[in-house]
């Protein structure tokens, strides 16, 4: 039996959602029983999980069923993965089951996922916050942060917690590029695809809660926080009696912004103390098996990956 996947025939296993978010199988084949031809109304499709925006049309060609599915992506993420294609006879006495073992997968770019963020936010995004890889934390997303301070505006970030707003952000240079080398102790390399992901959502829940450990449960619109802040002597973000309290511990100083032990980069400023080491304690490929994006999960062994 031939199979076409959006189109073009495939022999693969792993086959992906295309940007548009549509999954289309066409199975071409003569199938007898008995010795008669199994017609178009003999049969139905049946996709194991994904049963969203389900469409199916039985036809013949030249004395050889096609039949074609199509399905649009589900909502949630653990629909993915493993997706047994079957064509189910109608008829109890046709014994013209054909089954095909295949495991579905999104695209990571395309914003097509249904639900919450449809059309504003990534696949990536949408489906990696349902795994274990975001710890449950809350986040949104926004496609480009820059970087402030060092590094000029032309740098870009993977996350920020936004003080202002106490929001974590997540970009998309999650996804286009690998994270930030990490320290020998914690395994050292550049973590890449849903382990970056998730040392960063990791890194920026650590200032947020720093923050709200550290200046108090103050609004953090208020102008009162915002002028405690400006009240910093070091200008680091640490208060000045934190940084008194870690002084024997970790070698903190109130009047110095780069001071406190345990920062990997000596550049970095005192409220980087922690934040680095928390993102990089995610145990890289915990989250593999929840992980369907096509061509960056390392389950993936499909071929080119639409746009990605
Ligand atoms: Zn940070």
């Amino acid at each position: 039996m031939a199979f076409k996947h959006n189109g073009e025939l495939t022999d693969k296993t792993d086959l992906s959602f295309n940007t548009g978010g549509d999954f289309e199988i066409e199975a071409l084949s003569r199938v007898t029983v008995n010795g008669s031809l199994v017609g178009p109304k003999d049969v139905t499709w049946d996709m194991e999980n994904i049963g969203s925006g389900r469409k199916e049309r039985f036809d013949m060609e030249g004395g050889r069923l096609r039949a074609t599915m199509l399905r649009r992506m589900p909502v949630a993420n653990g629909k993915f993965g493993p997706n047994a294609l079957t064509l189910k006879p109608n008829n109890p006495d046709c014994e013209c089951e054909l089954k095909r073992e295949m495991r579905a997968f999104f695209t990571s770019s395309s914003k097509v996922h249904p639900g919450k963020g449809s059309g504003a936010t990534p696949n990536w995004f949408y489906y990696w916050m349902q795994t274990s890889a975001s710890g449950g934390l809350h986040a949104e997303y926004t496609p480009v942060l820059q970087a402030q301070g060092l590094g000029g505006a032309s740098m870009s970030v993977g996350g920020r917690y936004n003080y202002t707003s106490d929001t974590v952000y997540l970009s998309d240079k999650i996804i286009d590029k690998v994270c930030a080398t990490r320290s020998p102790e914690t395994g050292g390399g550049n973590s890449k695809g849903i382990d970056c992901f998730a040392e960063i959502i990791q890194h920026e829940n650590q200032h947020k809660t720093e923050r709200w450990a550290w200046w108090g449960g103050t609004d953090p619109t208020a102008l009162s926080f915002m002028a405690r802040m400006q009240q910093d002597a070091a200008k680091d973000l640490v208060p000045d009696e934190v940084e008194e309290q870690l002084a024997g511990t970790r070698g903190c100083k109130s009047n110095d912004p780069t001071s406190c032990s345990s920062r990997p980069d000596g550049s970095l400023l005192d409220i980087e103390m922690d934040a680095y080491n928390v993102g990089w304690s995610w145990q890289r490929n915990a989250a593999d098996a929840e992980d369907w994006s096509c061509g960056r999960s390392k389950q993936w062994t499909g071929g080119p990956c639409y746009g990605q």
